[in-house]
């Protein structure tokens, strides 16, 4: 999406350890409606899916969630981060590794927001190594509900998570993908 590559060629800085901080305007700072024209970019690459549901996890997919759900028209349910589980059986569970954070977190979701009639799209600001979608898969898997596909925002194609992804056969739509940040300098795959 060309306007999400110069948005991020204008605004993104690259950290150590391949992190991209885009937190001006995607992840803490939020450019409202920048962000709506990436809902609607969503809707446009979903729109043969029957989704009724948004999965996402927080805090960053949160706002991206919301956006992209006024144009399904349908709910957003986001997984919570907890730090020691208290398992009571109301929720479905999965085990996620921080990218940016490097520990393994629970993520949880009460059962009753999502069901075996659920068509789900999961939505996120960043693609890695693929822990965070696998754990929001995972979660889909465990409620019998179909998954219509998983997108994201900036998808590091570098790392791996992505292909790996597409070769389990999730439909997968990244808006950017980067294939390199080597020396500074940002490189996006051709066509995203
Ligand atoms: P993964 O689980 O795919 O390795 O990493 C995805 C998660 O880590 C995302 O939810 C995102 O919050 C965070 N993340 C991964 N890489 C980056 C990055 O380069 N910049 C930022 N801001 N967050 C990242």
């Amino acid at each position: 999406m060309q306007l999400l590559k110069e948005r991020i060629l204008k605004d993104g800085t690259i950290k150590p350890g391949n992190i991209l901080k885009v937190d001006s305007f995607l992840n803490h700072q939020m450019d409202i409606p920048f962000i709506n024209k990436l809902g609607k970019e969503f809707k446009r690459r979903f729109e043969d899916c029957p989704v009724t549901k948004i999965l996402t996890i927080e805090a960053s997919g949160i706002g991206i969630a919301a956006l992209t759900a006024q144009y399904f028209q349908v709910p957003v349910v986001f997984a919570k981060k907890a730090q020691s589980l208290n398992l009571d059986g109301e929720m479905y569970t999965a085990k996620v590794e921080s990218f940016t954070h490097k520990k393994v977190y629970d993520v949880i979701l009460s059962k009753k927001f999502l069901t075996a009639q659920d068509h789900v799209l999961i939505l996120d600001d960043f693609l890695a190594n693929g822990c965070a979608l696998k754990g929001l898969i995972q979660i889909v898997q465990s409620s019998g509900a179909v998954l219509e596909g998983a997108g994201v925002v900036i998808e590091k194609g570098f790392q791996g998570g992505g292909d790996e992804l597409r070769r389990m056969g999730i439909r997968l739509e990244s808006l950017a993908i980067i294939d390199s940040m080597k020396n500074g300098s940002l490189i996006f795959r051709e066509s995203h």
